[in-house]
């Protein structure tokens, strides 16, 4: 059964813009508060908008061993009531906040390798997940590929290399779709995962984040590659 979401105020101690339009949130936690979550899930933030109570969810971007703090990864969208709102917050606001929600989350123990998918801010539950996996010493393969418009738009990309540079398996895989000096793949996320992974599926687990149309594609993609359903685990940003 879900467990049941718990209500504090919480104060934001650290604001750092990671693009133009992506800022992470440091979100500090009083001492008695119950923080615990699973790596991928969710909290909500309460606001009142036309007078009305108005809540949205945002993934958890950090590992739940952070002691009473959490950390959140969020895009200004355009015209977007609680991503405006969030951008105006300066260091010292304090928000209403619940959590945890949410059944995206590793499944445990890892008996397979590990496929982690993300688009845009899609990466904050898979960072939450993998600084877990890390902390807990996981053996497996773990592949992270993360797909975006501009090479200037890959978020966390110096934490990406230092995984790859202490962990002999963390396979970091960007795709740029629109790169001006990139390199690297330009592929679809689906269509990096075909081509890494097409007749070597066994002994895989696939968690996929981003909006509705990335993941609905790469669901498409991991079904015509015959992965079995419950191998396939997905957070959908509507
Ligand atoms: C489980 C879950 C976890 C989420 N985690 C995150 C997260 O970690 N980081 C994050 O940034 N967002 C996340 N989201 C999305 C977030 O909840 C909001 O939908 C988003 O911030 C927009 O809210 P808003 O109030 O600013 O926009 P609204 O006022 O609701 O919408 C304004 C307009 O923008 C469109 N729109 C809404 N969302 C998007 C989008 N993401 N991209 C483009 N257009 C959009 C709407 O269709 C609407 O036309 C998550 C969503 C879900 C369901």
């Amino acid at each position: 059964m879900a467990e049941k979401p718990r209500f504090y105020d919480a104060a934001v101690s650290r604001i750092v813009s990671l693009t133009d339009t992506v800022k992470h949130f440091v979100i500090d936690y009083p001492k008695d508060a119950d923080t615990r979550f699973i790596a991928g899930q969710f909290m909500m933030v309460h606001l009142q908008k036309d007078g009305q109570p108005h809540k949205k969810p945002y993934s958890i971007a950090s590992s739940p061993s952070l002691d009473h703090q959490i950390e959140l990864c969020i895009k200004l969208v355009e015209g977007g009531f609680v991503s405006t709102w969030f951008f105006n917050l300066k260091e010292g606001d304090v928000l209403r906040t619940s959590l945890p929600y949410g059944v995206f989350t590793l499944r445990e123990p890892w008996e397979e390798n590990l496929v982690f998918v993300g688009t845009g801010t899609g990466i904050a539950p898979l960072r939450g997940m993998i600084q877990n996996l890390y902390e807990k010493g996981c053996a497996k393969e773990i592949w992270l590929i993360f797909g975006n418009r501009y090479e200037t738009d890959i978020l966390y990309l110096d934490e990406w290399r230092e995984l790859e540079k202490r962990h002999k398996n963390f396979h970091f895989i960007p795709t740029v779709s629109r790169g001006k000096n990139w390199n690297g793949e330009t592929a679809y996320v689906q269509d990096v995962v075909k081509k890494l992974f097409a007749g070597k599926t066994a002994g895989l687990d696939f968690y996929g984040c981003g909006l509705v149309p990335m993941c609905k594609a790469l669901k498409e993609t991991l079904i015509g590659m015959n992965i079995p359903r419950e191998k396939i685990h997905f957070e959908q940003f509507t």
